[in-house]
Order: structure tokens, then sequence, then C-alpha cells
């Protein structure tokens, strides 16, 4: 089929803008060279693909899902229904932990991603600095197989570890870094796109979306050295608490909260035994 017929195609089922991001990423162009090839005509394979997205986005599906793909940090990842969809919010946490490593820590930093589910964020650091040791780990099964596609397609060396938070960990680590499932079970803002599609193992936790701050926190020191980074993302309403739970748990520690691009506090960051100069 040509371009242009595949295009009037997914009009049918889908917004026009969503259908020309879908069909434009499929064919690695940008929406305008598109327009400009409209005659040319598209292989079956990319044919297919194009109308099993069209499907699931009929079905209420999120494009990343429907593509298996999630750019992430300007890295693709392949996603499934097994894993939460990476978010932006999550690159900004890569970002400030990858510059705190680099100023604060020297050499064979070893770092623990705590529910890795994509593994996105503990494979974005190994590419961005390829002497860290990383461990990344998750409670499910299938969620660590799809980071262990995410491995082998960035042709990264991690180790991935079966564990209930910290319960198989062996290692000390100097930096656990960590996006916790933080969601309220009694969430009212969750759209239906997320809570239709996402793992909810991924998503929810009790206590107010603080159970599994609060568990990591309460056993993480067996974990770590002595000097040590944890790096949290949190829900946007939960600076607070979390720190109450970082007071009532961790001594002599120094913390800073940062907002994301939205302005909103989504990133704490604990140091101990590190003289911070922000
Ligand atoms: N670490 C993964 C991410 O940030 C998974 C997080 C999760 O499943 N809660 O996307």
């Amino acid at each position: 089929m040509k371009i242009e017929e595949l295009l009037c195609l997914g009009n049918k089922v889908i917004h026009k803008d969503q259908t020309k991001l879908l069909l434009s990423t499929l064919l690695n162009m940008n929406p305008l060279e598109l327009s400009l090839h409209l005659d040319e005509i598209v292989d079956s394979e990319i044919t297919t693909k194009f109308q099993e997205c069209l499907n699931s986005l009929k079905n209420g599906e999120p494009l990343q899902y429907a593509l298996k793909n999630s750019n992430f940090y300007g890295l693709d990842f392949y996603v499934d229904k097994r894993v939460l969809i990476p978010r932006f919010e999550t690159e900004e946490l890569v970002n400030n932990t990858i510059n705190y490593l680099q100023k604060y820590f020297s050499k064979n930093i070893k770092v623990l991603d705590l529910g890795t589910g994509s593994g996105c964020i503990g494979l974005t650091l190994k590419y961005l600095n390829n002497d860290l040791d990383i461990t990344l780990s998750d409670i499910s099964n299938e969620a660590l197989e799809v980071a262990h596609i995410n491995q082998e397609k960035l042709g990264l060396d991690v180790k991935i570890v079966y564990s209930d938070l910290l319960d198989n960990i062996e290692d000390k680590f100097d930096c656990l870094i960590s996006n916790p499932p933080y969601i309220s079970y009694d969430d009212k803002e969750i759209t239906d796109l997320v809570l239709n599609n996402e793992p909810h193992q991924a998503l929810f936790a009790d206590n107010d979306g603080l159970e599994y701050y609060d568990k990591i926190l309460c056993k993480c020191e067996k974990y770590l050295n002595d000097k040590y980074l944890i790096a949290f993302e949190i829900g946007y309403n939960q600076e607070e608490k979390i720190l109450n739970l970082i007071n009532k748990h961790l001594k002599d520690v120094k913390v800073l909260t940062k907002k994301d691009m939205a302005g909103l506090p989504r990133m704490v960051f604990i140091f101990k035994n590190i003289e911070i100069n922000e």
C-alpha cells in the first residue's frame, strides 16, 4: 500500500495527527517527509505492523505498547504490558543521579536499580558511564524478562537479579536508585489509559503510596557502603511524608529535594558521608 492509503486507513480509526506520528515512527521518517512521499509504497511488513498498531490503539492501548517501543533519554527501550512505560520525570532522576555520581564518587561505583521494570534507569546509567557497576532488580520475573531484552538490545553489561525489594540482594552499593510504585490505591487522578493497561504492581502502593519507601529506607543501610547516595522518584504530593520517613529511619544524612521541569518536587536525594556543595 501507498503511504497515502495507509494514512487514510488510519484516519478512520484514530486522530489524523496520531496516524502521522505512528506511521512516521514505523517508517523512521519525520511527519513532514511522510507528506512529501505520499505515493511511496510501504513494504508489507510495515503495513502489517501499522494495522496491528491501529487495532491496539483502537482498543485503548498506549502508543508505546502498540509500537513495543518507548524512547527514554534518547535510547529506544522495548516495552510491553509486563512493564511500566518509562516517564519523562524519570529521565530527570537519571540525569541528576549521573551528575551526583560523577561529582561525589570516584572509581568502581556500584549502583542498584531497585524495581527496574524495563531497566530504563539502570541501563541508561550504564550507557552514560560504562565504568559503573550496575545491578537491576525486580520482584516481577516478567519485568526482568523485559529488562533482559533491553540489556541485549543496548548491548550493556549489567547484572540482573530477582529480588523482593532487598531480600535477595547480597552486595553492598554506593548508590541505590529507585522509582518504586507510589500511587495510592484511592488516587482519583490516574487516567483510564494507565489504569487499564499498565501493570498495577508497578503503580500502586499501600500506606498512601509510601509503602515501598518505608520498607526500603528501613533496611537499605545494610546494603549500602558507609558513603552512599539514595535517589528516589516520588509522587508530587509526597515530599513531606517522605522526609519524615527519612528522619525515622536514617541518621546523619543530608537530603535534597529537586523539582521536575513542571516545577513539582519529584526527586529526593539522600547523601551519607558526602560533603555536598550545591
Ligand atoms: N524503574 C522503572 C521505571 O522507572 C519501573 C518503575 C516501576 O515499575 N515502578 O520506569
